[in-house]
Order: structure tokens, then C-alpha cells, then sequence
């Protein structure tokens, strides 16, 4: 019998654009992270890597600059302060993520991301899928993140038999995106798991390799697709969490909450640390890696919440602002068509103060990783044109969302200059 071949993705590990390279995902249930797990990522971005962390949009933490002979190392210095890695990247159930972390109900939220990724994570029976497959938890429509998942769950209350979700299937973002649809109101929690392992089976039976949830529900539509999953001998089951200890970290926030910024979520991982210790300090020992790219933290009723606030600045740390998502693109990731952060920069400088209130991302291609579909104006790297001299420039697309579903695309294939000059006239 022949060995499988080893999957790094599987593992969390991309090759990063600069051959020799790889970049390790960690995956965090809800964005949630420990002081202890964060002081250990940073010590391996330290001890293996360049010394930084950049952070993304779903709330996972890389590192990059990872050498090949470093990888076991890496991945057991992670274990070591329970963090996982497995199903990271590639065809798997991804991080669970959540946007909802400054929610009155995030500990609830936090539960559930906890008791999904314990259950998918490394689950022979939901790997090697066709795609990603991603989830995540919500506490409530607002920032429209139900839409774009494989599977969406927003939370729709307490009863007796437990909390309740509505559940949305085969969104995504891409080249073609698709908002989710509402699959059934009030799920159960006993039947989350076991709905979520019917959806799968049925994705990686009839899925071709390489397309996500959407593209089978695009293929023989909704009734067809919720046909084959109520087919599923999971569809009906129940499995009831088996009592236990909390296992939550972050209490809810109240208006407790701060948010620490970081252009295009990159710092170093001597911040990393440094915002660990203020995390033990005043935040009883947790951080959180937001769905906007930076670290949050929740101020314990025990500390001073002006003071802390004041702490942070004070340490250099900034506080608020222009909320823009940046994917890494070509500085880093192999299929980037630009530089994201240099273009970035020059963009903000083309904002007057009506563009800097609304929220931004950009994408180095349409991959879509910083989610500009969901930002009040979002810009992907559509493309790369020759000019005369034969030198190829990145054309971008700007997006602009309504009052529903996903934003679309309001002015394609613009150069840098146009690009700006459509800032500019947001004002
Ligand atoms: S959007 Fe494209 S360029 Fe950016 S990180 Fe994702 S795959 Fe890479």
C-alpha cells in the first residue's frame, strides 16, 4: 500500500510567493487566542520566522518567512499551547469564524465555534474535500459575514432545549460571488453538527475538485440541493453537547471592548507579546483577532477602562480609525496581481474625510481574501495589463455595497490614477 502524499495544506502551510518560503495559519475558534498562545506564536514567528504576524480576516494568525526544515518544529511548539493548525488551508473545514465578538451573547458564540472546530478539526471524514468549507458563527444579520460562508449561522435564540440558529448555505466570495441562502430558521443546537456533516457529505460526493459549496447549488439548484442533504442519515439526527465545564475565555464585552489597529493586520511579534502582557494585565488574559484584522481586547470590570485604553496608547499602540481589510497580495502570496499595502497607502492619501468614514478593503486578486464585497467600498486587483514598453500594471475594480446582500462592482478595470480620482470624488 502506498504512502498518501503529504498535504501541507492540510496543515495550515502555504508556499509563500519567495520560493523557499512558507507561511503557517493557526486557526482560532471565534478569534480567540490566549496570552500564553499568543506569547508562543510570537515565539515561534521569532525564533523561526522574520519576527512578524500578520493577521486575517477570518480571525487566524500567520506567520510568515518559515524555512521547510522548520515546519515539524513549528507546528509542535503551536501544539504544545493547544493551538491547531490542522485544516488551516486546503480542502477543509476551516477556521470557525466571528465577527460578533463585541455581541452581549459572544460567550454563547464563542461555545459554539469551540465545539465546531473541536469536531472538525483533523476529522478524517472532512478532509481532502473538494475546496475550503468554511463556517461561521454570528450574532445577528448586521455585517452580512452569514452570507459569504459555506455555512452561516446566526443566532436566533434561547429556549428550553438550548440556543437556536438559522443556518445559511453555499456562500462565498471569489471570482464568482454568491451570497448564502437561508437553508432552515431555528436550528437546534443538537442538530447543528450533524446538519453540518450532511452538507458536507453531500458537497464532497457530487462536487468536482476545486469548487466550493456554491458551485453544486449553483450546478442543480436549491431544491435539488436540499433534497439530497434531507437524504443524509445525519439530516435528522440530534447530538446533544455532553455537559461540561465552560470552556470559554472571553467574557462579553459590554462597552468594555477595545480595539487595537493594524494596517493590513500586520505587527510584529514583539507587539504580539507586549499586547499579551496588557492582556494578563487588564483583559484577564485574552485577546482577540478581529474580522477587521486587528486585536481586541475586553477590559475586566476590575481595571481601569480609561486607564487602560490610555496604557495602550501611551505604549504606541493605535486605537480606532479608518477601518481598511488588505489582503498581503503580491508582497507575499503567489497569486497577488499587486502590492497591496504600497497601493493602499497611496489610496488612503487620496481620501478626504467622507471616504475615511466608510469602512475598505482590498484584495490583491479575486480571491477576495479581505472581503471587499462587504466593506462600503472595496477594491480587488482584477487584472494586469501590458503597456507599450511591455511592463505589466494591475487594473483594479471598485466595489460599493447597497442595502442588501453582497456589494457589486461599480466601476471595473481602473488604473492606480483612476482608481484614486474615484476617491477623491467620494470626498
Ligand atoms: S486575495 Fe488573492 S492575493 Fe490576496 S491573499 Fe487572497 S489569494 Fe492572495
Amino acid at each position: 500500500m502506498s504512502a498518501q502524499p503529504f498535504d501541507y495544506r492540510l496543515d495550515g502551510i502555504y508556499r509563500q510567493r519567495q520560493e523557499g518560503s512558507f507561511m503557517q495559519r493557526v486557526k482560532l475558534p471565534a478569534g480567540v487566542i490566549s496570552a500564553e498562545q499568543a506569547r508562543a506564536v510570537a515565539d515561534v514567528s521569532l525564533r523561526f520566522g522574520h519576527g512578524t504576524i500578520h493577521l486575517t480576516t477570518r480571525g487566524s494568525i500567520e506567520i510568515h518567512w518559515l524555512k521547510e526544515s522548520d515546519l515539524p518544529e513549528v507546528k509542535r511548539a503551536l501544539s504544545k499551547v493547544g493551538l491547531t493548525t490542522r485544516g488551516a488551508c486546503g480542502g477543509a473545514v476551516r477556521g470557525i469564524t466571528c465577527s460578533s465578538q463585541g455581541a452581549a451573547g459572544f460567550p454563547a458564540l464563542e461555545t459554539m465555534a469551540r465545539r465546531l472546530q473541536r469536531h472538525f478539526a483533523g476529522n478524517p471524514r472532512f478532509e481532502r474535500l473538494p475546496k475550503k468549507f468554511k463556517i461561521g458563527v454570528e450574532a445577528d444579520n448586521a455585517g452580512r459575514r452569514h452570507l459569504i460562508q459555506d455555512v452561516g449561522l446566526v443566532f436566533a435564540g434561547n429556549d428550553t432545549e438550548g440556543s437556536r440558529f438559522d443556518m445559511y448555505l453555499g456562500g462565498g466570495l471569489g471570482r464568482e460571488p454568491q451570497a448564502g441562502f437561508l437553508f432552515e430558521t431555528a436550528v437546534n443546537e443538537k442538530r447543528i453538527i450533524p446538519l453540518i456533516e450532511a452538507v458536507a457529505r453531500v458537497y464532497a460526493v457530487h462536487t468536482p475538485p476545486g469548487k466550493r459549496v456554491k458551485h453544486l447549488v449553483r450546478e442543480i439548484g436549491e431544491a435539488e440541493f436540499r433534497r439530497r442533504v434531507s437524504m443524509e442519515p445525519s439530516f435528522a439526527e440530534e447530538l446533544p453537547a455532553i455537559a461540561g465545564l465552560p470552556e470559554t475565555l472571553a467574557p462579553a464585552a459590554g462597552n468594555r471592548r477595545i480595539e487595537v489597529c493594524f494596517f493590513g493586520g500586520f505587527l510584529s511579534a514583539l507587539q504580539l507579546k507586549e499586547l499579551a502582557d496588557f492582556a494578563d494585565e487588564l483583559a484577564d488574559g485574552v485577546l482577540m483577532a478581529t474580522a477587521n484584522q486587528d486585536i481586541a481586547l475586553h477590559i475586566s470590570s476590575a481595571s481601569d477602562f480609561a486607564g487602560a485604553s490610555s496604557a495602550l496608547r501611551q505604549a504606541g499602540f493605535e486605537l480606532g480609525g479608518t477601518t481598511f481589510r488588505i489582503c498581503p497580495g503580491s508582497h507575499l502570496c503567489r497569486v497577488g496581481l499587486s502590492p497591496t499595502s504600497d497601493i493602499a497607502g497611496t489610496i488612503i492619501d487620496a481620501m478626504g474625510p467622507a471616504a475615511k468614514a466608510l469602512t475598505w478593503a482590498f484584495s490583491g486578486c479575486h480571491n477576495s481574501c479581505a472581503q471587499p464585497q462587504l466593506a462600503d467600498a472595496g477594491i480587488v486587483s482584477s487584472t494586469l495589463v501590458k503597456d507599450e514598453q511591455g511592463e505589466r500594471s494591475p487594473r483594479f475594480d471598485l466595489y460599493r455595497l447597497g442595502d442588501q446582500g453582497l456589494g457589486g462592482v461599480v466601476a471595473p478595470s481602473l488604473t492606480l490614477d483612476e482608481l484614486c480620482s474615484k476617491v477623491r470624488e467620494i470626498g
